[in-house]
């Protein structure tokens, strides 16, 4: 017995001893990894390792354990962290909870897994990483935007049983008010409103969110979607042609985390919590998918806001916590029934447009005559149009084109081939610089500015042979559609220097994130629709539309095409079905010819004048005068591919060659 005894304190004094070492070992890894500092003495503040969503560990069941202890005031979970923060009311039940919980084995209740919790105490229960992660632009989440009370009426209000419109759909029940929603073509009838219209009940609460700017349009459709726990919606994008911007969804009954997912994988998880709104505007209604899983999730990413603002930082609401289980959620979603066609920014992911491409898309060229077609339709008349609102956004030159027409002897004669809105031309005093452009608008805000400017084609500029001391030619031969006319253009750079002058030229890449080179125009991620629009310009894009992966799988560069020379030329395959894919902005390129959307600002268009290579007659005809869609043609470059086409050119030697923000560039030399 005694011997037994003693064994069994040994084991009691070795498990204590583990105990400790792994306790300490969660404060080193907390403090190095996390920037969490415990401390030595008691607070009402702990913080939980393995007890994180990153572990699997669900908010619902941490809840449980630490209520036992005492008032739980603040539970905060971190998306995708091994550790949780708990606030209790007093330090003494902070405490007991340490004692309770250090080294304790909880299963998991999602995998029936088991983990050991490790306790600390902290100053508070604040997030010291906490990096805002950015949300989809024009997402907002509005905590307890009704009241308990509220929501008891709001629900009692559906009457699920008696009504013949309800449907029970695979995962949810739904109803619908004012129009009926159509699950075979995701669309409304338009032309049948459901007789009631919305219900009365929601009148002073949409009256709220119109007050608050939170919508701008009173809806006029409302889908109440009813789920148990378990299941969900699949991610989807609320169609465009159906219904105007903003969507707004009140959860009610149950918190659910929602995910967003942008085309190029990017996914932001959300928590909706109960009486929260959601409001989705923007790219958030727009370009993002939106769902949640049906599954058992593996764990819930929790994001939640800060009482009645913005998502930013990661909180957790504490109000109702003790109810928040798992339970059924019911949401009402409000929508404003569109009635003309969608004429937002996100073609690739737009109904109302893409039926309209199918028709109008011009095709891949496939010979000369076809190529110089495109290129008229969809590069020359396009920047004759955009030309005032171009030059309106091209005024910063970009620094190593500035250096290296600084690095030019004084007196060099330099030929801008493509000038655009002239931006170069008046850079070094001590060079003589003369610009040309294919259009006449853009040449004659050259010439309003005081520059030498003429209008020509860039395949045969209008200058005798060898005598420029260089040249440039800034984003312009990416707008040959074709491998032939591409060579061409360098040609005829080539035939314009003298022995031993060099011409710098830049073109869009495919690539547009570069040796983990982030533009600023990616950190400016969320910026506004102005620059985004500014950005998807010629000469001066500030590095386009780049989200990590996908940008290699589509380019064509992996079957060598790109870099080495083929009897044909060196360029990449066209697309597939030959219609020329219009670029959604600030996506990657999924192709190496695309049609690039201008949204023209406070139209400047004449009545009566052609509207050219003007597409998607969309949206109101006001707003269609106001901000038409324009389409440039690109042939965005690869990695190498440039250089392998300078190449080809007997007479010059490439110099240099380089990415720079979102560009391939390369410095020829005349030999
Ligand atoms: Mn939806
Ligand atoms: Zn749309």
């Amino acid at each position: 017995m005694e011997v037994e005894t003693s064994e069994g304190h040994l084991k009691v004094h070795k498990m204590k001893k583990k105990v400790l070492r792994k306790q300490v070992r969660a404060q080193h890894t907390l403090m190095r990894h996390e920037g969490i500092e415990c401390i030595s003495h008691a607070t009402q503040c702990l913080v939980i390792a393995n007890a994180g969503l990153g572990n699997g560990m669900s908010r619902h069941q941490l809840l449980r354990i630490v209520e036992e202890y005492g008032l739980v005031e603040t539970l905060l979970m971190p998306p995708n962290k091994p550790y949780s923060f708990v606030k209790y009311g007093t330090t003494e039940e902070a405490k007991k909870a340490f004692n309770a919980l250090n080294g304790k084995q909880v299963t998991l209740e999602d995998f029936g897994q088991i983990i050991v919790l490790y306790v600390n105490f902290v100053e508070k229960v604040f997030w010291q990483n906490a990096v805002p992660t950015s949300l989809p632009p024009g997402l907002m989440i509005i905590e307890k935007i009704v009241s308990p009370e509220e929501e008891r009426r709001l629900l009692e209000s559906i009457d699920w049983i008696e009504d013949e419109a309800q449907k029970t759909l695979k995962h949810r029940r739904v109803k619908h008010y004012g129009y009926e929603f159509c699950y075979d073509n995701n669309n409304v009838d338009k032309d049948k409103p459901l007789p009631g219209g919305l219900p009365e009940i929601c009148d002073l609460f949409l009256e709220k969110c119109l007050k608050q700017g939170y919508i701008k349009h009173k809806p006029d459709q409302l889908t109440v979607n009813q789920y148990e726990p378990g299941q969900g919606i699949p991610p989807h994008i609320d169609t465009h042609s159906a219904f105007e911007d903003e969507i707004i969804s009140l959860s009610l009954g149950a918190e659910i985390v929602m995910d967003f997912k942008h085309p190029d994988g990017h996914t932001v998880s959300i928590m909706l919590p109960r009486c929260s709104l959601l409001v989705m505007a923007g790219e958030s209604r727009y370009l993002w998918t939106h769902g949640y899983v049906i599954t058992p999730r593996k764990y819930d990413v929790v994001q939640a806001s800060e009482l009645g603002q913005k998502v930013g930082t990661v909180t957790v609401d504490v109000g109702d916590l003790t109810l928040n289980r798992r339970e059924t959620r019911t949401s009402f979603t409000f929508r404003k029934v569109r009635r003309s066609p969608c004429n937002c920014i996100y073609p690739s992911v737009c109904d109302s447009q893409q039926g309209q491409q199918r028709q109008v898309q011009p095709a891949f060229p496939h010979s000369e005559v076809e190529a110089s077609k495109l290129e008229q339709e969809y590069v020359h008349k396009v920047y004759e149009e955009i030309a005032t609102h171009f030059s309106s956004t091209r005024h910063s030159p970009w620094p190593r084109i500035v250096e290296f027409l600084r690095s030019l002897p004084k007196g060099s004669i330099v030929a801008d081939v493509g000038c655009g809105n002239g931006k170069y031309l008046g850079i070094n005093e001590d060079l003589y610089l003369v610009g040309c452009d294919r259009s006449k608008n853009l040449v004659d805000i050259c010439g309003e500015k005081g520059f030498q400017a003429f209008v020509c084609d860039a395949q045969s500029v209008p200058i005798r042979s060898g005598c420029c001391d260089a040249c440039i030619s800034i984003a312009v031969i990416h707008h040959f559609s074709t491998a032939e006319r591409r060579l061409a253009a360098i040609r005829e750079l080539a035939r314009l220097l003298r022995p031993g002058g060099t011409a710098l030229i830049y073109v869009w890449a495919m690539e547009q994130e570069y040796k983990n080179q982030k533009s600023k125009y990616l950190k400016e991620k969320n910026g506004s629709k102005d620059k985004e629009e500014i950005s998807t310009g010629t000469a001066q894009r500030p590095l386009g539309d780049q989200m990590p992966d996908s940008s290699s799988q589509d380019s064509g560069c992996s079957d060598g095409l790109c870099n080495d020379r083929k009897d044909e030329g060196w360029d990449a395959k066209p697309v597939a079905d030959s219609r020329l894919p219009v670029h959604t902005n600030r996506t990657s390129f999924h192709s190496q010819d695309l049609l690039v959307p201008w949204h023209l600002k406070g139209g400047t268009k004449k009545k009566g004048e052609g509207v050219g290579t003007l597409l998607f007659s969309a949206g109101s005809k006001e707003s269609q005068e106001l901000n038409p869609v324009f389409h440039r043609y690109y042939h965005v470059f690869c990695e190498g591919e440039l250089e392998a086409a300078c190449r080809t050119v007997g007479c010059v030697r490439v110099q240099k060659s380089y990415y720079d923000q979102g560009n391939w560039c390369v410095v020829l030399e005349k030999l």
